[in-house]
């Protein structure tokens, strides 16, 4: 069944016909079942018309190309209907945005309107690309309901989000910073939130987003639904939850495997800029990539890289924090359609980018926390597609790499290729370390951020009804 061609991206981000992980000829594509424990296997037995979802929604949805529920959109999405709270790790790439928005859509589909910029649900993001990229999502669930929806960034003018909040709005998707501004001019009206969902929440920690975040929370009903979806859960992540949740439902879906088995990974050693240079010559040149990011320390990096390819014969383009809103969204647009098939990126690309058909993902330099390589890799082998992860690793990026491996709790694959091998090894972490560090301090460090916090709730009063009254 080919689905419609009026979706966009909702579409392409499953397994292609022909694809090695793709179902046989005749049968819809699916996520990759592999990703699935027992348990998980039996909840994703659990088909979308099980679920109480309205028939505009399940029309949506199929149209989307999804046959099945994927593990996270299995747990979530009832107990999100029934009302509860919910503290999600899923990782990237797994179906997250649908686990929260359907239940949102849901409750939207069955009541009335909210009043002039007073929301019902809004969804708080770290950055503008996973904002626009929810907004999407959203538009492509919701395509059969009447569903006000707005977007709130920084970087955008003021103009339309006035406009926007001036009127009877269902669902505010947006950045923190912005949405913060609006709340202290009296345009945007936080009391009457039904839902609150807290997307990525990690990454906003990481972006020092938390008193944002606690001021935003702090401006809506304490009696409000909790939807809490983060990457990692480390002891800063669990506190914040602690403090927003009420007795939420735990949902773990990348605590038990924080990086997709089918995203092939190697690692090349690399003398130094020049041999990374050649080596990534060799690869982008070779006719199975398709389309690439290539992730770079510095924005100005980034933006040397892609003059470099581009100068090589390849269409190339940087995407970075310094470039307006504008020319970020137009980057994407070109990197979705084909016109560029190599896009130079800085960490702001590293989550949120949902762009399908990514074959592979370049480390150029590699990334300074170990949480942004799993995030990095998570751009490829979208949806249980498969992909390629290639980092190179030079001069002092032992510490990095040793870092990254702990993490992931695994070594990954040297590879070298014929003519471009490197004339030495990496350096030693423990001689760089000297005596600033105690022997074992990453293994310390990185044990107790990967170890299971323990949350404890505190029950706030009893929440609203899960489906009130229209008002
Ligand atoms: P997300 O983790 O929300 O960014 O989603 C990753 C990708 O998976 C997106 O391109 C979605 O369109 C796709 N996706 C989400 N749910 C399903 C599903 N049940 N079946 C197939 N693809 C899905």
């Amino acid at each position: 069944m080919t689905p419609p061609k009026s979706q966009s991206r909702c579409v392409e981000a499953v397994v292609r016909p022909g694809h090695p992980f793709a179902p046989a000829a005749g049968t819809p594509p699916e996520i990759d079942r592999r990703f699935l424990s027992k348990h998980e296997k039996k909840e994703s037995s659990m088909q979308f018309n099980d679920m109480p979802l309205a028939a505009p929604i399940l029309r949506a949805v199929s149209e989307c190309g999804y046959t099945a529920p994927t593990p996270v959109q299995a747990r979530s999405i009832p107990e999100a209907i029934d009302g509860r709270d919910l503290l999600a790790s899923a990782q990237t790439g797994t179906g997250k945005t649908a686990a929260f928005m359907l239940p949102v859509l849901q409750r939207l589909s069955t009541l009335r309107k909210g009043p002039k910029g007073a929301p019902r649900v809004l969804v708080l993001t770290p950055t503008r690309e996973l904002a626009a990229q929810v907004t999407d999502a959203t538009r492509n669930y919701g395509k059969y309901l009447r569903v006000r929806s707005t977007v709130i960034l920084g970087g955008s003018p003021y103009g339309p989000q006035f406009r926007d909040l001036s009127r009877p709005i269902d669902l505010v998707v947006g950045t923190p910073g912005r949405l913060i501004d609006h709340l202290e001019r009296g345009s945007l009206d936080l009391s009457r939130l039904e839902v609150l969902i807290l997307d990525e929440a990690d990454r906003m920690l990481d972006m020092g987003f938390k008193e944002d975040v606690e001021k935003i929370t702090g401006a809506a009903p304490s009696d409000r639904q909790t939807l809490l979806f983060t990457a990692t859960l480390d002891r800063t992540m669990a506190s914040l939850a602690r403090r927003l949740l009420n007795d939420p439902v735990r949902i773990d879906i990348a605590g038990k495997q924080i990086t997709h088995d089918h995203i092939g990974q190697r690692l090349y050693v690399a003398d130094d800029l020049g041999h990374k240079k050649r080596l990534l010559q060799h690869l982008v040149a070779a006719q199975e990539l398709k389309r690439a990011i290539i992730f770079s320390a510095t924005k100005r990096d980034a933006d040397r890289l892609a003059r470099e390819l581009n100068a090589e014969g390849h269409r190339a383009a940087a995407l970075h924090g310094d470039m307006n809103q504008g020319a970020r969204n137009r980057t994407v647009r070109h990197l979705r359609s084909g016109r560029i098939r190599l896009l130079v990126a800085t960490d702001v690309a590293a989550r949120g980018l949902d762009v399908p058909a990514i074959s592979h993902v370049i480390n150029f330099d590699l990334p300074m926390a170990a949480e942004d390589y799993v995030h990095r890799i998570g751009r490829t082998g979208r949806a249980g597609a498969s992909g390629s992860a290639i980092s190179f690793a030079a001069g002092d990026d032992a510490i990095r790499l040793e870092r990254i491996e702990r993490y992931i709790g695994r070594q990954i694959d040297r590879e070298q290729i014929d003519g471009l091998e490197p004339t030495r090894p990496l350096r030693s972490p423990r001689r760089n370390q000297g005596n600033r560090k105690k022997p074992g301090g990453y293994s310390r460090k990185f044990a107790s951020r990967r170890k299971e916090p323990v949350i404890e709730y505190r029950k706030r009063k009893p929440k609203r009804a899960a489906a009130p009254k229209a008002r």
